[in-house]
């Protein structure tokens, strides 16, 4: 007998019919399969950004504490109605929040981090027959506060469960058949992956392909769960997250990914002297705002000064403005522009490594299009290019091409 755990994203759990579906689902694999099934729900399909605009209407800065509490609802309701419905099919079934199934994470509201589960509850619970249903994306801190782990969590729930439980293996069910070499939802010609190294889906996470969460993928490669990405209503096998072994099928470029959620800022007329840089992105670092991309240039005919721009997540756009435009202000710089409508395009695979020429494929893939690149940066096994948003699908759909990933 395995143990499996199984999450179901909110996608999948849109309507009560949807959760009643889930709950066969999830029954077949116990009874059929004769596993023992820990089961990780999402809150109902947009409830949390309901919950999310909700706060955001009656406060104007809303306390963190209570978001948390706010939005950990969602998941609340998840699991019950799961498991109102798996009982009346004749199976034992009992939900756990996250302070109950003992996910103990750090106090950082809305991006805490798990640090410790307890499984000896969900043990019992699976030793007496039970199908355990968790609730995703919450915890609780050392004083029992309810904490959140960040948008898309649940993966993150469901893979430190796996780890924690020693479970065979983690499956992510979703609304697409698995990882595929982009977001199928903005190219047609798509192609499912049947295997991913933890490495690549780190790098494909963290650049912004939502269907697993980067922490998720962290914990995954970290404690060596297999996760098993697959479409919550069909039998298709999915695609397989797993340590790179020799003999995977290596392609050059694995995925390309975008990320519309970051914001670029840009200081003119900066003094060109030693100490700007500095400057300019202390306070934005010490206000715990995280800067990716950075690009400075000094035009030819302003010798004594240089534009220096940086990309920032949409989320602390706003903050992050106020806070350049004071330091603008100190060193003597021109003026702060921000541009909030561009994206983020990503080319993403380990064989990348031992190839010269990716990158000017990638830029003459998009001149062609006559799309302009903002901004690059390029580690060993990806490159980026920040464009203006309105050219993301045609980009993605160009790169895509232009690197033989469309399928045949
Ligand atoms: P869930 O509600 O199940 O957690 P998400 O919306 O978080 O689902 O993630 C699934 C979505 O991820 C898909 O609907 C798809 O549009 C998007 N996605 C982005 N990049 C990829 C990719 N490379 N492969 C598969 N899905 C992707
Ligand atoms: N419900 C949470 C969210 O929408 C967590 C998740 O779905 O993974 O971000
Ligand atoms: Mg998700």
């Amino acid at each position: 007998m395995a143990l499996i755990v199984q999450k179901y994203g909110g996608t999948s759990l849109g309507s009560l019919d949807l959760i009643r579906q889930v709950a066969e689902r999830v029954i077949q694999t116990r009874k059929r399969e004769g596993h023992q099934v820990v089961v990780v729900l999402s809150a109902m399909a947009g409830e949390t950004d309901r919950l999310i605009g909700m706060a955001g209407d009656i406060s104007e800065s809303p306390d963190p504490r209570e978001v948390d509490v706010l939005i950990s609802t969602g998941e609340q309701v998840s699991v019950a109605l799961f498991c109102m419905a798996v009982r009346d099919l004749g199976f034992k079934a009992r939900s756990l929040l996250g302070f109950q199934a003992k996910i103990i994470t750090d106090n950082l509201y809305g991006r805490a981090r798990i640090q410790d589960i307890d499984v000896t509850r969900i043990r019992d619970l699976l030793d007496r027959g039970n199908i355990v249903a968790v609730a995703g994306f919450q915890g609780f801190d050392e004083r029992g506060n309810i904490t959140t782990l960040g948008r898309g969590g649940s993966d993150t729930t469901a893979v430190a469960l796996a780890a924690a439980l020693e479970a065979d293996v983690c499956e992510i069910y979703t609304d697409v058949s698995g990882v595929y070499t982009t977001d199928p939802r903005i190219c047609e010609e798509a192609r499912k992956l049947e295997t991913v190294s933890y490495e690549e889906m780190l790098e494909m996470s963290s650049l912004g392909a939502k269907v697993l969460e980067i922490r998720s993928v962290e914990f995954a490669m970290k404690f060596g769960v297999p996760i098993h990405v697959r479409h919550s209503q069909t039998d298709e096998p999915g695609t397989l997250i797993v340590k790179e072994d020799e003999d995977m099928e290596h392609m050059i470029i694995s995925g390309v990914v975008y990320n519309r959620n970051e914001a670029r800022i840009t200081v003119t007329k900066v003094p060109d002297k030693p100490g700007m840089a500095a400057a300019i992105l202390s306070p934005v670092s010490n206000a715990g705002i995280i800067v990716d991309m950075i690009i400075q240039n000094t035009s030819i005919g302003s010798e004594d000064a240089t534009d220096f721009s940086f990309s920032v997540p949409m989320n602390d756009f706003e903050r992050a403005m106020r806070l350049v435009r004071d330091v603008a202000k100190e060193i003597g710089a021109e003026k702060v522009v921000g541009d909030d409508s561009i994206t983020k395009i990503s080319l993403v695979g380990v064989g990348m490594r031992n190839h010269a020429g990716v990158a000017t494929k990638m830029f003459d893939a998009l001149a062609k299009e006559g799309i302009n690149i903002l901004m690059i940066s390029t580690s060993e096994i990806k490159i980026s290019c920040v464009i203006s948003d309105k050219y993301t699908e045609l980009a993605v759909r160009a790169v895509h091409s232009a690197f033989g990933l469309d399928k045949e």
